[in-house]
């Protein structure tokens, strides 16, 4: 495909596998479970003033719940129902499966007193092969290594997995990755929250 300016997306390292345009990087992840539970109301009384918890427990296998049905009408009929997203973080090669974590999500919530088995209505999990990317002590010089073949050629990799940078890549980092990289393509304005290692090379 021909392109003036390419701007990658994709995870950096898939996009260098199948690119090969430098050894693969030495660069990590993890992956995430998603699991999600549908409940009839009422809903768990001390769960109605909460958005989201944080769990640094190893007992249950999520790190982090969100009531979704709290953020709006994103359940089926909420003068019925609400629910819970349970965020399970795994090593990228753990050979858990998704319906191992499912169980253990439920039991999880309930060994907290998030919600009683009986009100169950429904159950949904979804595998994130890329769920986090793991700043790690040789990252940033990796980075720098793909960048550096990689702009010669106009291909810019931003955003979560693209620039792979967990520190500047939330929601709203990636928009403003975004903004900056046209800003710095067509305006000639340095970028200023992405760092790809290199010295900077305007428009
Ligand atoms: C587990 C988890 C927890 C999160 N927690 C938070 C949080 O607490 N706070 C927060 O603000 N955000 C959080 N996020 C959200 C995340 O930060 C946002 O999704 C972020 O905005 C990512 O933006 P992005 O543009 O890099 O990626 P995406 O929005 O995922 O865009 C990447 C795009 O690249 C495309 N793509 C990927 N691979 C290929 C390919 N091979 N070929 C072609 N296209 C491809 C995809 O289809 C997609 O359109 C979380 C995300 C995850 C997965």
């Amino acid at each position: 495909m021909d392109y003036d300016i390419l701007i990658n997306t994709a995870p950096i390292d898939k996009l260098i596998n199948e690119t090969k345009l430098c050894l693969p990087l030495n660069i990590v992840h993890n992956k995430v479970f998603i699991v999600g539970v549908g409940l009839e109301l009422p809903m768990t009384e001390f769960c109605e003033t909460i958005t989201w918890l944080y769990f640094p427990d190893p007992a249950v296998p999520f790190y982090r719940i969100s009531f979704h049905s709290r953020y709006g009408e994103v359940t089926p009929d909420n003068t019925k129902y609400w629910s819970v997203m349970c965020e399970c973080a795994r090593e990228a090669d753990d050979p858990i499966t998704e319906e191992e974590i499912r169980n253990q999500a439920v039991e999880g919530l309930i060994l907290k007193s998030i919600i009683t088995r009986e009100k169950i209505v429904s159950l949904y999990s979804k595998t994130l092969n890329y769920g986090y990317p793991i700043p790690t002590i040789e990252r940033d010089n990796e980075i720098a290594r793909a960048h550096a073949v990689l702009e010669p050629l106009d291909i810019y990799s931003r955003g979560r997995f693209g620039g792979w940078k967990y520190e500047a890549s939330n929601q709203d980092h990636c928009f403003i990755q975004g903004k900056e990289l046209a800003d710095r393509l067509f305006l000639d304005i340095p970028e200023k929250l992405y760092k790809t290692g290199l010295p900077e090379k305007r428009g």
